[in-house]
């Protein structure tokens, strides 16, 4: 956790007591940074920007008082009789870029709820399947609904819900949401909803298009910024190695750790079964989780890595956004991403809530270049390391058919001092607590 927060319990911050209970029968002990600093003024009705990627505890900063204004307002309506009529209106609208996190969020909010006795509803709406379901699931409104833009507004214009009544909005993962696209789905919707409303604005990483959204749309927010990787729960190393090479190293990290619940990203779909498939060649048995999967595949895929009957899964950034798993031990950059944001993304999903997680590149004389401008994006330095028996060339070796980039150390300049891996010290991952 960062050093930046102030320590409080959740008692502290203002939470009332269906929620303080729930908290201690999940064993949150103590708020995360993000929490701590952002809860007292959500529930206090200021708008936030928040500067935290998954695995920071975002989806509880917002989720807790959102149900908490809910359950107040409920109780207020209850006692001056004034129940205004639901309809089929929504009350708190969180905005997400994937289906999965719509899943996720929706199941966290339900969980915290439990001792609310199911008076506030929560319904999760996304693309991919039925929309039948889901409208019948909106029957007579709901107090939250969690959605991605595109189905939102499917589902909109068939009259299955309406905006006019959002007291507040949560936009979760908004880098993500709109470098996914969603940038005119978001304001098709954002032109439906009320004038006066809280706005909760949750992103990793802030380039132009999410500062312009921020100075549109919010009334003086509290602005909150948690690192996006905390060192102290997260080791990120950097392994070279010859791109010819660069299959059989990661077979031998795996056999060599017996990692369990391994993330695995590749850069496209096709690259997931390609490297199942090598993988499997080497005794590794390996799921990939992409786009062209059906819902259903990907749903049971990502059960059974949380259950542990996977302990490795292949996955593209934009079928793994938003994947929540609990003490996920290893993430590993089989292809670099392409954007340094993405980079934050994927590592963000290892170490997260206090457990010490492992982020790991494999970088081929093709990455060198692209990896340094991820590290001088991420203000992050790290040091090149050689896993013995796989070490990269000083130059190119013929098995790189076009390089992109010269590698370090060509040239007249001297390559960096190589560090031998002793591949133990790292992690005891597989330990269960
Ligand atoms: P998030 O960043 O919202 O995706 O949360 C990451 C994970 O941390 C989830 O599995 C949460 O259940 C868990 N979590 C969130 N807040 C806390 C906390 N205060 N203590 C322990 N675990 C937490």
């Amino acid at each position: 956790m960062t050093s930046d927060s102030t320590p409080a319990n959740f008692t502290e911050l203002g939470l009332i007591s269906p929620l303080l209970t729930r908290l201690t029968e999940l064993e949150y002990r103590q708020p995360t940074p993000i929490q701590a600093q952002a809860i007292p003024s959500v529930l206090a009705g200021r708008d936030l920007i928040a500067g935290a990627n998954t695995g920071s505890g975002k989806t509880a900063t917002f989720a807790l008082p959102l149900l908490q204004q809910l359950f107040q307002q409920q109780q207020s309506e209850k006692s001056s009789s004034d129940k205004s009529h639901k309809g089929n209106f929504v009350t708190g609208l969180i905005l997400v870029p994937t289906r999965e996190l719509a899943k996720q969020v929706a199941d966290s909010i339900k969980s915290y709820a439990v001792h609310f006795n199911g008076v506030i509803k929560t319904v999760a709406v996304f693309g991919g399947v039925s929309a039948n379901t889901q409208m019948l699931a909106l029957r007579g409104g709901t107090d939250i609904l969690v959605a991605t833009p595109g189905r939102l507004l499917d589902l909109i214009s068939s009259n299955a819900i309406k905006l006019d009544r959002v007291k507040t909005l949560v936009l979760d993962e908004a880098d993500r949401m709109l470098s996914l696209g969603f940038t005119e789905e978001l304001s098709a919707l954002l032109a439906l909803l009320p004038k006066n409303k809280q706005i909760l604005l949750f992103s990793a990483t802030f380039p132009e298009t999410v500062q312009a959204l921020t100075a549109e749309l919010l009334n003086d927010p509290v602005e909150i910024q948690v690192q996006s990787a905390d060192a102290s729960t997260l080791v990120q190393r950097v392994f070279t190695v010859n791109k010819g090479k660069k299959t059989a190293l990661l077979a031998h990290l795996i056999k060599q750790h017996e990692w369990q619940q391994a993330l695995i990203f590749v850069n496209a779909k096709n690259n997931c079964e390609h490297l199942a498939e090598k993988l499997a060649k080497r005794g590794i048995a390996a799921e990939v989780f992409h786009g062209d999967k059906g819902q259903g595949a990907r749903t049971r895929v990502l059960e059974a890595f949380k259950a542990g009957e996977i302990d490795v899964l292949i996955a593209t950034d934009i079928a793994a956004r938003g994947l929540d798993i609990e003490k996920l031990p290893v993430v590993i950059n089989f292809d670099l991403p392409r954007s340094p944001s993405d980079y934050m993304h994927r590592i963000g999903r290892s170490g997260r809530a206090g457990e010490v997680g492992l982020a790991l590149s494999l970088i081929d004389h093709e990455d060198y270049h692209h990896f340094k401008v991820i590290e001088k994006k991420n203000k992050i330095r790290l040091e090149r390391e050689n896993v013995a028996g796989f070490e990269a060339d000083e130059v190119i070796p013929s098995d790189v058919d076009k390089p992109m980039a010269k590698p370090e150390g060509t040239g007249k300049k001297k390559r960096k001092k190589k560090v031998q891996v002793n591949a133990d010290i790292w992690l005891r991952h597989s330990d269960p607590e």
